[in-house]
């Protein structure tokens, strides 16, 4: 196993918590976590609380990460938040084309691979979101939906560049529906995915840690992260609730060191 794979787990907190709000579970997780987690942990509130979650998680082991950002460093784009921006606020991580930012909001490939792009230009670590609908994976499109997710963010990029990335296997089935996919499931997929990223990057693209996403909780987390090639998770609803978040962390570390 690649010593590089040390197990990763965010908490995308999504459009939730007002700032006392997440200031309130930032501290519980503060607390939760005091003992060094032998995983990496990134929480990614909203924006509006980035610089209060960052001054309460500073000196801990805990990173920061937003949900989303523009590729532009700065200029006429009203409503959005660059690279730079997030980094001033503490961010060291950022997701980018989560499904619900493509399907909701109309991101792109090409998009998604600009904002891949302008996140690793401000040494932001980029959490590169893929993952079939439904439908894709009733038609057996799963791989070649996934595979053309991948080229099109990540292919062009210099090879020196991947060791900062992390991909989030997350079908959009699972997401928000309780439906989390089988370990066998993930595990198909998160192989399929790195034997094109090694294709692609040799050791380096080996290297790139796949988290699972979707319905992952701290009863399922065990089963999922237990999968040679899932090293780590992308949780959305679990994540708001600090004793069951923390459980999924203490559920990542146990494998540690990969
Ligand atoms: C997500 O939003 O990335 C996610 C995985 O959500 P949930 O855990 O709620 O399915």
């Amino acid at each position: 196993m690649n010593p590089s794979r040390r197990p990763v787990v965010a908490g995308n907190w999504k459009m939730n918590k007002t700032n006392p709000e997440a200031v309130a579970l930032a501290r519980e997780l503060v607390a939760a976590l005091a003992a060094p987690p032998a995983c990496e942990v990134i929480l990614c509130p909203p924006f509006t609380a980035l610089t209060e979650v960052s001054l309460l998680v500073g000196g801990t082991p805990i990173r920061l990460g937003a949900q989303n950002l523009h590729a532009e460093e700065k200029g006429a784009f009203t409503g959005e938040i660059s690279g730079p921006m997030l980094r001033s606020a503490g961010c060291t991580h950022v997701l980018v084309g989560h499904s619900e930012r493509r399907r909701l909001f109309g991101e792109t490939d090409a998009m998604v691979a600009a904002k891949t792009r302008a996140a690793l230009a401000v040494e932001l670590g980029p959490i590169v979101c893929v993952g079939e609908t439904l439908a894709e994976r009733e038609a057996g499109e799963t791989m070649a939906v996934v595979e053309r997710q991948l080229r099109e963010a990540l292919f062009a990029l210099a090879p020196d560049a991947v060791p900062r990335l992390a991909v989030a296997y997350e079908p959009v089935w699972a997401i928000g529906t309780g439906r989390n996919a089988t370990p066998a499931q993930a595990q198909e997929v998160h192989a399929a995915a790195r034997a094109l990223l090694a294709a692609r990057f040799g050791e380096a693209g080996r290297g790139v840690r796949i988290l699972y996403g979707g319905s992952c909780t701290a009863d399922n987390a065990a089963a999922l992260l237990a999968e040679e090639d899932v090293d780590g998770a992308l949780v959305g609803g679990a994540s708001l609730e600090a004793a069951g978040f923390a459980r999924i962390v203490a559920a990542a570390g146990a494998g540690a060191p990969r």
